[in-house]
């Protein structure tokens, strides 16, 4: 059978991804990347599986729950294609909550929380443990580009969609290699996506998160996540960042500027060193920021342009793309080929009010 080729823009996590689950259902794939395959916000990520953070929009469970059943078939396909075997970093998450917002049973006690982390100085949270894992996305994302490549997807990288033009039941793209036709696009351009689209009615805007990592002192044994709603601290528990901590992070409203600024980091300092006292002296690895693609409703954009048949978006996933990446590429695929979605998209709908630009 002969099928209709589609096109993405984007190659981060949220593209490939996608481009691996249309690849499997037998469809010719190409992806263009503006820059290097995830070089973006897929790798400025913690890695972090946190679908039960109760910061999510309670509209995003059931597709997070998804993705968390999927994560451990995504990772083997990867592993399948690329030989590359991706663990999971972390399997408990300490996760800061407001008082009264658990029961006392599921309240960890402070005698609980000396037992699990003696390290750890509590103060004024409350904690549960959550049962979350995580991923180091600079793992992921090589196994992925292995994976990509195994594959005859065409990937594109350097080569920036400048313009899209919905004719009839296609879609013409320019780059700078000139003009194609394809039976579909979907841009998944994360922060970018509004420009790659020229969608002046729906907004989708980067926030940045500036964040660092520490090699933990042997003193300070971490092998789990603590979250609290200002701080985070992601321990590396295999593989070659074995023994560091990713400290993040902040969010920030101020365009595509990713500078790095020194007493941005040493606030995080400060700041997980009053949950573990033992990281104000952690020898610092580096500190890099990244772009999340947010929207005004901090929910996903995921279906098709309302004036344009043929013309999808999968982008927006804010804090949450590693976690959401398969199942985004499971719903949209099933979407983009006119099956009924494991999980209603409604929520999520490009043209849902909430992410409207108002008309001046
Ligand atoms: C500091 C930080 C911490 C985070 N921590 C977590 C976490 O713990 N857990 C979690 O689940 N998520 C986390 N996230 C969020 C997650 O990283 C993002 O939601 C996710 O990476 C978005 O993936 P994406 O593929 O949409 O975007 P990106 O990875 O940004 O990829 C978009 C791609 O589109 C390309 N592009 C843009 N415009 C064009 C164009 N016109 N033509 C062609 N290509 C184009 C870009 O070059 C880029 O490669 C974090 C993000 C940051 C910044």
């Amino acid at each position: 059978m002969h099928h209709p080729d589609l096109c993405i823009a984007g190659a981060g996590i949220i593209g490939l991804s996608l481009a691996l689950e249309l690849h499997d259902r037998g469809y010719p794939v190409t992806v263009f990347d503006q820059g290097a395959p995830l070089a973006e916000s897929s790798t400025a990520a913690a890695g972090m599986l946190a679908a039960h953070d109760p910061d999510n929009p309670p509209e995003l469970l059931p597709l997070a729950s998804l993705s968390l059943s999927l994560y451990s078939n995504f990772l083997d396909r990867i592993h399948t294609l690329s030989g590359i075997r991706v663990p999971f970093q972390t399997h408990a998450t300490l996760q800061s909550v407001p008082p009264g917002t658990c029961t006392a049973e599921s309240e960890l006690t402070r005698e609980d929380l000396a037992h699990l982390l003696p390290a750890l100085t509590p103060s004024d949270h409350r904690f549960l443990l959550l049962d979350e894992q995580s991923v180091d996305p600079r793992q992921l994302a090589p196994a992925l580009l292995a994976a990509v490549r195994a594959t005859n997807i065409d990937l594109q990288p350097h080569t920036r969609v400048l313009s899209t033009y919905s004719i009839d039941d296609a879609v013409e793209i320019t780059t700078p290699n000139g003009t194609i036709h394809t039976a579909q696009f979907i841009n998944c351009a994360g922060a970018w996506a509004a420009a790659t689209s020229r969608l002046s009615n729906i907004s989708v805007a980067p926030r940045k998160g500036q964040m660092f990592s520490v090699v933990l002192p042997p003193s300070l044994p971490l092998h789990l996540v603590i979250r609290t709603p200002g701080i985070y601290i992601v321990p590396r528990t295999a593989g070659p960042a074995t023994g560091r901590a990713i400290i993040g992070a902040t969010v920030e409203d101020i365009g595509f500027d990713k500078t790095v600024y020194p007493a941005n980091i040493d606030r995080l300092r400060t700041l997980a060193a009053t949950l573990l006292p033992g990281i104000a002296n952690a020898s610092q690895l580096e500190a890099w920021s990244g772009l999340r693609p947010a929207t005004s409703d901090g929910l996903p954009l995921l279906g098709v342009l309302p004036t344009q048949p043929n013309h999808f978006i999968a982008t927006g996933h804010y804090r949450n793309g590693i976690l959401l990446a398969p199942a985004t590429a499971r719903v949209m695929a099933e979407f983009i080929l006119g099956e009924e979605p494991s999980v209603d998209l409604s929520p999520f709908s490009p043209a849902r009010a909430s992410t409207q630009v108002a008309s001046p």
